[in-house]
């Protein structure tokens, strides 16, 4: 198939694109690299624009002979959506909005979007299965959640096929080490424990010990960028008119903070000094997925079960990348 790739310069996005490369598509990446690198995609295949570019994107949906479209594009950090709710309904909503309108035009109707576990807000019951009322607790989710709502509705009236994939924690990098995570500012767990590793920072401030999990620190569950990748290639396959396929990407198993920590601690054999400090606003105790739909739907199966695997990868990258794409000769 030939698939534009959108946000196929951001971390995950990135990956996609490699694994799709290795599977035989063809590839076009859409971005307007206002937080991807145009490093992290391979010569020829970016097209830097605007999705608010109608025309621009119809003619690169057409002069590509695009089948299918992965949307990776969205901002994704919850404190910044509280922040600046504006630039995550433009973005995220209207400019999105946007795409699906250019698709219609170019009569491009099949699209797989990163959708995100902040859809559910703070459930009750974990793991959390795909039958868990979507209630977010925060702007990011929220304009996720209206774009599924929207996928859903251009399904039905338009004949759309889209797949949503719910991510828990994305982490890791590419085993060969070409490509990795690269956020600024960085707030995620592993490239800021990893960066104390490096030497960037002093120490790791753990978010809370108070919470009520085993070891009074957040649990969450951390899935390979790789396997989510693959995720994304197997739900092309299944991508059905008029329907849609909503499911989980996770592992199913938890880890604390100070678990990882603890194996960023081993991975590099860093001392990683460590001091606790408040809870960060917002951060539900415990997000673990129930991913068998996935399994079942798919045929998904993730290769990295366990969090000291995936902070290898990262590590890798980090390592030899210490200032992501920016970083020169290494
Ligand atoms: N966390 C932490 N210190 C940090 C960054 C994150 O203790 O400097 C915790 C955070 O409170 C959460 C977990 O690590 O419980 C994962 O946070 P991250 O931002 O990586 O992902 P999120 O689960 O918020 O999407």
């Amino acid at each position: 198939m030939n698939v534009m790739v959108v946000g196929g310069a951001g971390y995950i996005g990135s990956h996609a694109v490699r694994l799709l490369l290795d599977a035989g598509h063809g590839v076009t990446v859409y971005d307007n690299l206002s937080r991807g690198h145009a490093s992290a995609v391979p010569d020829g295949m970016l097209v830097h624009g605007e999705l608010s570019d109608r025309a621009k994107v119809v003619a690169t949906l057409r002069e590509k002979k695009i089948d299918a479209v992965m949307h990776f594009a969205a901002f994704a950090l919850v404190n910044e959506s509280v922040n600046d709710p504006a630039i995550y309904y433009r973005n995220n909503v209207v400019d999105a909005i946007e795409l699906l309108d250019a698709m219609r035009e170019a009569d491009v109707k099949k699209i797989v979007f990163s959708s995100t576990t902040a859809t559910y807000g703070e459930p009750d019951i974990v793991p959390i299965a795909e039958t868990t009322l979507q209630q977010p607790i925060n702007p990011y989710g929220f304009t996720k959640l209206v774009f599924e709502n929207a996928l859903a509705d251009y399904a039905k009236a338009y004949g759309f096929a889209y797949a949503a994939l719910r991510y828990f924690n994305a982490a890791g990098a590419r085993p060969d080490g070409s490509i990795g995570e690269d956020h600024d500012p960085e707030s995620h767990i592993i490239p800021i424990v990893l960066q104390v590793a490096l030497g960037q920072r002093d120490k790791i401030t753990i978010f809370g010990d108070d919470y009520a999990t085993p070891d009074g620190t957040c649990v969450r569950d951390y899935i390979h960028v790789d396997d989510l990748g693959a995720a994304h290639l197997l739900a092309l396959d299944k991508l059905e008119s008029g329907k849609g396929l909503c499911v989980n990407l996770g592992t199913g198993r938890g880890t604390s903070v100070r678990e990882i920590v603890e194996a960023c601690r081993e991975v590099t054999g860093h001392a990683i000094p460590e001091v606790m400090g408040e809870r960060r606003e917002g951060d539900p105790p415990k997000l673990i997925a129930d991913a068998t739909l996935a399994g079942q739907l798919l045929g998904w199966k993730p290769q990295y079960m366990d969090a000291r695997s995936i902070i290898e990868t990262a590590w890798n990258w980090h390592r030899n990348h210490p200032n992501g794409y920016a970083t020169k000769a290494v």
